[in-house]
């Protein structure tokens, strides 16, 4: 391999696509060549990078020729399908979606957390489901000094959580809004959503991804499936209900955590202080605790609210935000990236 790499991006034209192709150039990751891979809807278009046009071609078997990087980002029977040519031909694989995250042989990673697990990848590499990540931010540098036994947690995600049609979704159903000129008692709109399953402005939809027979949805149990062999803690456990709000951009986590340990509170914050990756935003006299709309667009996650928790034993509540197409997605995949190089 030389210092500069092929790198092939799977699902360029896609809410997730598009940050990779800035994270990629943002961090100055060492690309000597782009393949842009899309669904043939997309082959001819251009994009930019550096700014230069590059085609987007349509994704085959054939496409990863040359590819040392591939970063896949189009859905999980896409990466199925694909992801073993792109490995077949000599890549690795660096993977977005959830079907391979659970796989024995497949490192799942968090590069502040876990980036040694790159070093056992077979030609995949996984990168978490967005939620987790952001939450492990924080809750991992606390579970260092106390060790965590369990979480309680909700999620307030962001629409682009959902990809590029659900952000048209929100913006569509907000503009006929206004455009009707209704007043605020008069939210429900007459015309049908198609993403998501009721009408996501103006409303709180407790339903993101698919209910198993457990009552949770698959979503929901992903923050303990996930952050287990992230943390390389089997006996973590998450209780979570994930909630899908109208926000555009960055997913916020309000969790309610059990330690092993008593928790001292300045303690907490000297090690949420201390992690990489993360603010600490929490001044609430005087309204300071992070926000979806100032931490959108931005590297670092945020925690705030921070509080000795009053229900549980050696308890700590604390709130916290994360862009979920950077470090839920596209940073974090880069960020893997650049442990391969
Ligand atoms: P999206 O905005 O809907 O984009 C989907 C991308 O996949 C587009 O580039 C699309 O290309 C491409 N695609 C669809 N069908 C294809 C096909 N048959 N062949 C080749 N490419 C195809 O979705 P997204 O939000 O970016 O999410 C992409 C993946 O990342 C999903 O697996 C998702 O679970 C995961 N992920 C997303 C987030 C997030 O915050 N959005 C976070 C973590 C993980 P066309 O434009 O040509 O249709």
């Amino acid at each position: 391999m030389s210092n500069l790499k092929h790198v092939a991006v799977v699902g360029a034209t896609g809410a997730v696509g598009v940050e990779m192709l800035r994270c990629l150039e943002q961090r100055g990751f060492p690309v000597g060549q782009l393949t842009l891979l899309a669904s043939a809807r997309s082959a001819g278009k251009k994009m930019k990078f550096k700014g230069e046009d590059v085609t987007i071609q349509e994704l085959t078997p054939e496409s990863f020729a040359g590819v040392e990087i591939a970063l896949f980002s189009a859905g999980g029977s896409i990466s199925r399908d694909f992801a073993p040519h792109a490995v077949k031909a000599g890549a690795v694989v660096v993977d977005n979606s959830s079907f391979y995250r659970m796989d024995p042989k497949v490192p799942l990673v968090v590069p502040e957390i876990n980036a040694a697990d790159v070093k056992g990848h077979q030609g995949i590499i996984a990168n978490p489901n967005c939620t987790t990540a952001i939450s492990l931010m924080a809750l991992y540098p606390l579970h260092q000094a106390f060790g965590v036994k369990r979480i309680f947690a909700s999620s307030y995600q962001a629409v682009s959580g959902t990809g590029a049609q659900a952000i048209e979704e929100l913006a569509k159903q907000t503009r006929e809004w206004a455009a009707e000129n209704r007043a605020w008692d008069a939210a429900k709109l007459a015309s049908q959503p198609h993403v998501y399953p009721h009408q996501i402005a103006f409303n709180a939809i407790p339903h993101v991804d698919s209910f198993l027979d457990s009552g949770y949805t698959k979503e929901e149990m992903k923050m303990e499936n996930e952050g287990r062999k992230i943390m390389h803690h089997p006996g973590f456990r998450a209780s979570v209900t994930c909630v899908r709000i109208p926000v555009f951009r960055a997913h916020s986590i309000a969790i309610s955590a059990e330690f092993e340990k008593p928790v001292d509170l300045a303690q907490a914050r000297a090690v949420l202080a201390s992690a990489p990756g993360l603010d600490v935003i929490d001044d609430p006299a005087s309204k300071h605790y992070p926000l979806a709309l100032d931490i959108a667009g931005r590297d670092n996650c945020a925690v705030g609210r921070l509080r000795l928790d009053c229900a549980l034993d050696n308890g700590l509540a604390f709130w916290v935000v994360g862009d979920q197409l950077l470090k839920g997605a596209a940073l974090n995949a880069v960020q893997i990236a650049e442990c391969l190089l």
